[in-house]
């Protein structure tokens, strides 16, 4: 039976090839962001095999780009800025005028046009912020100080392609009207582009800061997950969508304004939850069209440039930002780690080649030589990083960090907990009354900053790796509570934690039978099964009311 259905073709080859080459590169300790591109190429017209609808692939890379922009938004902190302005403001805007200097220099000995020179550099000059989370998380950095000016750097990088973003095709249009030299038309466009962008952010600051919390307040009081995860989708996309149409403001800027609109409600934890699967998989969507449009053949055609451009990200980018770093009176350490998290490109780069071929700017070449840079500095940021950021310096600053209450204990019988949630933190509260002493670990950022805040010993990152276990003192470990929601991830957790330590206590959680029998079978003694539990207490309750009745 012939079948031909082009667009559920591309989901799925695309979903399986990012999920067999995003499984390699996990096994190779890279970022699967690499996978995802090279799934793309696999898929693309440039190699042999199947090949998927670059079309159809482009326009649902769009609602990747979208769900990207509106986590982007999401997780915009003013704070986070606030705290490392002082260096992260100018040393962005530093870096990134340096790196597409070079860029552009780069094009111009290449013989392209002034704006292809402007969107090739723009897209060297910012990092990814996927891959420098993965680099900071990996090595226990996120909270430290180097790690929070280096998130503070890549929120401003983000802003600063938020605008370009937006000038961009503005900026192309007067271009081609320049041209013609006819000055009033230019400014004409430019006038009325101003127009719609303010009138856009001046309906998004008024109203929709008071109706889009609102609404979602209110689904979120329908006490129905199914409608609260329509409602953030429907927002994310909707607001995207509309502002494109009504305000001719690119996908990227509504989606990051209704992300940072939602950002600022309580609800902006449940909101990014909700919409992480599927973010995920349109992400992965966007990152292998990407890789279709990628023509290998480039690494022959123009190797100098590739060079060139490779050398632009690693060296040239990285040297920028170590010397302005270095001019603050930052030590060299912290100097060289913002240095080496930097020196790799990614999503945005990605968004803004797309827009420039887009807009017929930016030609072909240009865009391969930034994907197969972009490959390469993804390959090599995790190697570059670790050779920079040596395990024993880290060590020394996690006993550094002043905001830390206590040294890590040296030999006694501490207590480690796992997930700082609605279990772990009271867990953590009745804890503290008694004594002897407790470290938490914690992979959700804002949830470990806020264990921070209430006064415990916190390390950032997934209790899964074992390296995480040995920076909470695992081998000298009395007792271990893992209070994360997930058991079959709890059972990995305590596997890896009795390879180091045979003898250490373990506490865990579960909230089905199945969980409950795993553990078990791994050898897990105390186990504490969620929803029995609460019948327990709930029957408890009932009797003594119904003995109090009688
Ligand atoms: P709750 O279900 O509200 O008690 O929250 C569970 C907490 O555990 C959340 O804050 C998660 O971020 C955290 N968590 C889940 N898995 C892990 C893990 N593997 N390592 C560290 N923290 C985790």
């Amino acid at each position: 039976m012939p079948h031909h259905s082009p667009l559920i073709a591309t989901i799925v080859a695309g979903l399986v090839v990012a999920f067999l080459m995003g499984s390699l590169a996990h096994r190779l300790k890279i970022s699967p962001i690499a996978g995802y591109l090279l799934a793309g190429i696999l898929v693309g017209p440039f190699t042999p095999g199947f090949v998927a609808d670059t079309k159809l692939a482009n326009e649902l890379a769009e609602i990747g780009v979208i769900l990207l922009m509106f986590g982007v938004g999401l997780h915009f902190s003013l704070r986070d800025l606030l705290a490392v302005r002082k260096i992260a403001i100018p040393g962005a805007i530093v870096q990134i005028a340096a790196a597409t200097l070079m860029g552009m220099g780069l094009s111009w000995i290449m013989g392209w046009s002034l704006m292809a020179g402007l969107v090739f550099g723009l897209a060297l000059s910012v990092a990814s912020t996927v891959v420098l989370l993965r680099a900071l998380q990996g090595r226990d950095l996120v909270d430290t100080e180097r790690g929070r000016i280096a998130i503070g750097w890549l929120i401003v990088e983000d802003l600063v392609m938020v605008l370009a973003l937006v000038l961009l095709p503005v900026l192309a249009h007067i271009m081609a009207e320049g041209a013609s030299g006819d000055i009033s038309a230019i400014i004409k466009t430019l006038a009325l582009t101003l127009l719609k962008v303010t009138g856009f952010v001046a309906l998004m600051l008024v109203v929709g800061r008071r109706v889009i919390p609102a609404a979602l307040h209110w689904v979120a009081h329908t006490g129905s997950r199914e409608l609260f995860r329509l409602a953030v989708l429907a927002i994310a996309l909707g607001v995207a969508f509309g502002a494109a149409m009504v305000f001719d403001v690119s996908f990227a800027l509504g989606a990051f304004f209704a992300g940072m609109i939602l950002g600022e409600t309580p609800l902006s934890r449940r909101a990014t939850e909700e919409t992480l699967p599927l973010r995920d998989a349109f992400a992965v969507l966007f990152f292998v069209s990407v890789g279709m449009l990628f023509n290998p053949g480039i690494v022959l055609a123009q190797p100098l440039a590739l060079l060139a451009a490779v050398a632009i990200i690693l060296f040239g980018k990285s040297v920028a930002a170590y010397a302005i770093v270095r001019a603050f009176r930052h030590s060299g350490r912290t100097a060289i780690t913002i240095a080496a998290s930097l020196a790799q490109i990614g999503e945005f780069s990605f968004i803004l080649a797309a827009l420039g071929t887009g807009l017929g700017i930016l030609p072909a070449d240009a865009r391969d030589i930034i994907l197969a840079s972009a490959l390469i500095s993804i390959f090599a940021n995790p190697f570059l990083f670790s050779f920079v950021t040596s395990k024993k310096e880290t060590e020394e600053e996690g006993e550094k960090q002043e905001a830390k209450p206590a040294p890590r204990p040296a030999r006694n019988a501490h207590t480690i907990l796992i997930g700082y949630g609605r279990v772990g933190s009271i867990v953590a509260a009745e804890l503290r009354q008694r004594r002897g002493q407790l470290i938490i670990i914690e992979d959700q950022p804002d949830q470990a900053s806020r264990a921070t805040e209430d006064g415990f010993e916190v390390i950032c990152g997934n209790a899964v790796e074992s390296r995480i276990l040995k920076t909470a003192g695992i081998a000298h470990a009395g007792t271990m509570l893992i209070a994360i929601p997930e058991g079959y991830e709890a059972g990995a957790i305590f596997q890896r934690a009795r390879k180091i330590a045979p003898g250490v206590r373990v506490i865990a959680r579960a909230h089905s039978d199945a969980e409950v029998d795993h553990l078990r079978e791994l050898g897990v003694q105390d186990i504490v099964m969620a929803e029995r539990e609460t019948a327990r207490r709930m029957l408890a309750i009932s009797a003594v009311r119904a003995g109090a009745g009688a």
